[in-house]
Order: C-alpha cells, then structure tokens, then sequence
C-alpha cells in the first residue's frame, strides 16, 4: 500500500470532452480548475483510433493496444465465425494496471468505460456506477469492502434512468438530463474522494463520464450557428438551463476538489480520448447502396420490391411503429441496447453466398466488411481478390455526392493493406468518415436509388477524433505536442516508476 496519502499518478478521464471547448472555457476562465493546472504543466493533443470507432478509444486506452490488436470498435461487434454482431464484453481485455498491480503498486479505477475487473485485492475497481457506455448493465465493484462502499453510496442518477432526450425541443427532458448529470458529477466527486482516502492507491484513475452522454444531445447549445443545425431548424429551439457548458464547469469543480485535498505533489492528468462536433442523426444507407450496387444481397431479396429493399425502409418502418416490428426489435435487443445510439438498425439477414462486401451497424462511421473466404464462416471472396474489391468499393464510396454534387465521403480508410494482415481482423475492413451532407433527410444520392433517412435525428453530436491531454508533473516524462490514446498509460506508469519510493 501506498505509505504516503496521496496517490502519485492521479488521473482524470473525461469521456468524450471536445478540446476546442476545453480550451476556450480555459480562456475564458470557466474552467479554474484546468486553468491552473495547465498554467503548471502543458498541453496536449491526444490522437485516437477514434477514427476506426468511437468504441476503439477506451479498449485502446486500457490495454495500451490498437484497434487491430484488441478487435473492438464499437459496442456490437461482428463475429466472423457466426455471421452476425455480438454485444462486446470488455472480459477479455487485459487493462494496463494489472502489471502496475502485480508490481506492488495499489491502484484504483473508477468508471473507466470498457474497463474489465481484474480482482484487485487493494485500491478499488468500479465499473459502470454512471456508465454512458452500457457493457454489463450493472455496477461491478471489488475488493469486498469497496463493493460494500459502493452499495452504501447513493446511486448515479444515470444508472437508474437514462433520461434520454427525444430531441433538441423535448426541453423538459433535456434539462432534466443536464440536472442529473450535474447531481452525478457531484457524487462522483464524493465517490471518488472517500474511495482515495479509504484505500489510497498509488495509481488513481477517476472517470468522469457525464459529458458523454449529455453531449450527444445538446451539442447543438454549443453550436449553434454550425450549418448542419442552421439549415435544420435547430435555431427556432429555445435555450437550455441548465446547459452542457455547466456540466463541464461541475466536471472541474470537483477535479480541483480532488487535487486540492490529493492531489499536490503528484503527477495529475485530465484527459479525454476523443470529442464531439455536430451532427443530426446517424446515416443509413450503406446497406441498401451495397445491395443496389451488387456487393451485397438479401436473404429475402427476390421477394422485396424496390422500395422495400434496404434499411432506407426499415428505418421508415420503425418510425411509424408497426406494433409486430417495434415487438421484434425490442425482442431481438437487450434491454440496454434498445434506446442507445450504437445500435440503430438490426443486420438483416443476407444472401452470403451472393454477397462479397457488406456494412456493420454503426453510431456513427460507415464501416464495410469484406465477405473474406477463410475469414467469414460464409466467406466467399478469394484471398487474391481482397485488394482489388477494397479498392472497388473505395472508389465506389469515393465517387459518391448528393444530387446537387456535393460529395459525401470525406475519406475512406482500410483498414489494412495486406490480405495477409486482413484474414486475422476483426475490425470492418473500409471504415468511411462522411461530410455533412449525409445529414440531409431525405438525402437522395446521384446514381442511386437508394432514399436515405438518416436514423437516431434525437442526437446532435457525434464524435470528433482528437482528445486533449492536461499534465502536471509529468513534463520531462513525455516529449512532443501530441500523444497516442495507447501511449497515455506510459506517462503514468513512467511516473509511477520515478516516484518509487
Ligand atoms: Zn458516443
């Protein structure tokens, strides 16, 4: 155990914190707390397979690996073997504090999303007490003691109750979603302040987790004149009280709390993988452009018409609420999964034997699989055809604009080159980031008959890539203006070293 009281690494991971917000609400001194620790210490960007997935960004934290490396991408995941998408567990995951642990040194987590528990027999390890991410649905909580801590503690108001917004005039709504955020971030702080006094740890990580949630529904309050807002109406809603900035006030209120009672002399780190900007809705047709296109066909396909063929109607379908398929896609979802944004449509079933590329239920990015024999269970594209279809398709996705000509992939990733490399992934093998334009509805697409109505129009912000990190008696530990989200850890456990006593 540590002999001092205070932890030498502490740690605050704020999840989805946009930098450019952090940065003008340090200038304009609404965030005292961060201010003075950046006048202390310095700044830096944060570079994070948030470009693959937003899901990448934690597991890719966690165990200090690449997307490729631990296979996760977002909350559901395909599974090559059984044709279909699994919800991910973070079990298998194998966190960077297990060696710290097994090192000597005590360690406490607190809420880090995806985080797997390991079975500290000292500090603490919390997961899902306030989750945006659901993984398990429950709160996990270990040693003993810290379990029994827990359960003596009021709940995270998100825990119980979602409060999901229905969109940027459900106001009632949205405010009591800020409410509780706000009441969560103060119960954080309290959690996190007896758990550091009652085990104190040498490597503290606390999560702060409510930014996350509320921003996808109210980055239009921080944006307002952004254009993908303007042109839909969004300036005709009225002001939220309280709003998102707050919860970023609240976030460091209770970090300069923590570092005032713990943290002086130590090495602090506030940071956030990925951030947030604008959207309305999440973009749908990949589906039914790949089958339109011939990549991909439907089990059902001979037996839809053309209007019917595609998540373009699956997606008006589940508008208007049929009762049998609202009961179907509520039967076929965990309860957890059926209002989050990770998952706005089901797979339907494919035709595998006709169908050679596909794309994966997304939150956000289009992400297409490649039907790879000897890879997928059903797989029916040769290895010596790999390169040549992902160039196919990326010059398909390339070429796409809107009837007006606007373009609407701004890039198209594969995700690796070499069909070597290819035949042990797990992630999609083209991940595509679209411009703006993908949030017209309905978007009709040049070349195409495919109508597209984006789906989940209640969220408003999506992830933007980079993260920021603030560090603080770490600078000659790490060189350089812009970090790796797998390379943040070695500040710590490098500091974690040099203070040994
Ligand atoms: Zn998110």
């Amino acid at each position: 155990m540590n002999t001092n009281d205070r932890p030498r690494v502490l740690a605050f991971a704020l999840d989805a914190a946009e930098p450019t917000l952090v940065r003008r609400m340090i200038e304009q001194d609404e965030l005292p707390a961060l201010k003075s620790l950046l006048s202390e210490g310095r700044w830096m960007s944060v570079k994070s397979p948030a470009d693959i997935g937003s899901g990448s960004v934690w597991p890719s934290f966690v165990t200090g690996e690449a997307p490729m490396v631990h296979g996760i991408y977002g909350e559901w995941c395909w599974e090559p073997e059984r044709m279909g998408i699994q919800r991910i567990t973070a079990r298998q995951l194998t966190p960077f504090w297990k060696a710290q642990a097994e090192n000597g040194n005590t360690v406490g987590v607190l809420d880090v999303p995806f985080m797997p528990l390991i079975g500290l027999s000292e500090g603490f390890e919390v997961s899902e007490w306030g989750p945006h991410d659901l993984i398990d649905g429950r709160v996990n909580a270990a040693p003993a003691k810290v379990a029994s801590l827990i359960s003596n503690q009021a709940p995270h108001p998100l825990s119980h109750d979602r409060l999901d917004a229905g969109g940027p005039d459900d106001y009632q709504n949205l405010e009591r979603l800020v409410s509780a955020s706000l009441e969560g971030i103060r119960l954080r702080g309290s959690l996190a302040q007896a758990l550091l006094k009652e085990t104190r740890p040498d490597l503290s990580l606390i999560a702060f987790t409510e930014i996350h949630h509320a921003a996808h529904f109210l980055w239009h309050t921080v944006e307002p004149e952004h254009e993908v807002f303007s042109r839909n109406g969004f300036d005709n809603h009225r002001a939220i009280k309280p709003d998102l900035r707050e919860i970023y006030c609240e976030v460091d209120r209770q970090i300069g709390d923590l570092i005032e009672t713990l943290g002086a002399g130590t090495t602090i780190m506030v940071f956030s993988l990925h951030g947030m900007q604008p959207c309305h809705g999440v973009p749908t047709f990949l589906l039914p452009l790949l089958c339109e296109k011939g990549f991909a066909r439907l089990a059902d396909w001979n037996s839809k018409s053309w209007t019917e063929r595609g998540i373009a109607l699956m997606a008006a379908a589940k508008r208007r609420s049929p009762a049998a398929l609202k009961k179907l896609y509520y039967k076929t979802m965990p309860p957890t999964a059926t209002h989050r944004l990770a998952q706005p449509t089901m797979m339907p079933s494919y035709d595998w034997s006709q169908t050679s590329a596909f794309s994966l239920p997304s939150d956000q990015h289009g992400w297409i699989r490649i039907n790879l024999r000897g890879r997928e269970a059903s797989g029916i594209v040769p290895l010596g055809e790999y390169e040549v279809l992902c160039h196919e398709l990326e010059q398909l996705i390339r070429s796409l604009t809107s009837e007006d000509g606007k373009p609407l992939a701004r890039r198209v990733i594969p995700t690796t080159d070499r069909v070597k490399e290819a035949i042990g992934l797990r992630i999609p093998d083209l991940v595509v980031h679209w411009e703006d334009e993908v949030f017209r509805a309905p978007l009709r697409i040049r070349g195409s008959a495919v109508v597209s109505q984006p789906l989940g129009r209640k969220f408003n912000g999506q992830h933007a890539l980079e993260g920021f990190c603030i560090a603080r008696g770490a600078a000659d530990l790490y060189q350089g203006d812009s970090i790796r989200a797998e390379d943040l850890h070695r500040i710590m456990c490098r500091s974690l070293e040099d203070t040994r006593d």
